[in-house]
């Protein structure tokens, strides 16, 4: 049994939910799609849209989320790399030596170097 049922999980529909949940309402909040999903917009944050995020300690969640769904996806290469080195634990620990300065990066990202590391997992 629920206090309120909320249909539609945007703009209106979120932050209503998350209100009456938060003053200790049982809340249901549906949507007839999944999300992350897109939707006809210019993506444009108004400024009170902006101060709401802030008051309610969400604007830093905004901000990352914006700067992930921004990111490029990796090259092919570095996803077939990445996929490998899921495999091959002493091949990753040599991966963050690059990055700790223990391991050559240009011995570990040469052709070569790659190439094994692919083909052998
Ligand atoms: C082309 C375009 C560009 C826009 N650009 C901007 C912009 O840049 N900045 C801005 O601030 N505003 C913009 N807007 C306005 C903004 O999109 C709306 O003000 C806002 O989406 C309204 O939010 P909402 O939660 O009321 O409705 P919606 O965002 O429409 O969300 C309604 C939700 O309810 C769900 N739903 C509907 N019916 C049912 C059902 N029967 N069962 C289950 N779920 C259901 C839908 O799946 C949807 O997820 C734009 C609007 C358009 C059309």
């Amino acid at each position: 049994m629920y206090d309120a049922i909320i249909i539609g999980a945007r703009c209106a529909g979120s932050p209503t939910a998350m209100l009456l949940a938060q003053k200790g309402y049982k809340v249901l909040l549906v949507d007839k799609t999944g999300f992350p999903s897109d939707t006809p917009s210019t993506h444009f944050l108004w400024h009170a849209g902006v101060a709401r995020l802030k008051h309610w300690g969400l604007l830093d969640q905004y901000e990352s989320t914006v700067q992930r769904a921004s990111l490029k996806p990796p090259p092919p290469e570095l996803i077939k790399l990445f996929a490998a080195l899921s495999r091959n634990q002493a091949e990753t620990d040599r991966f963050f030596g690059t990055d700790a300065g223990t391991v050559s990066m240009q011995e570990f990202f040469a052709p070569e170097s790659l190439r094994r590391i692919i083909t052998s997992s």
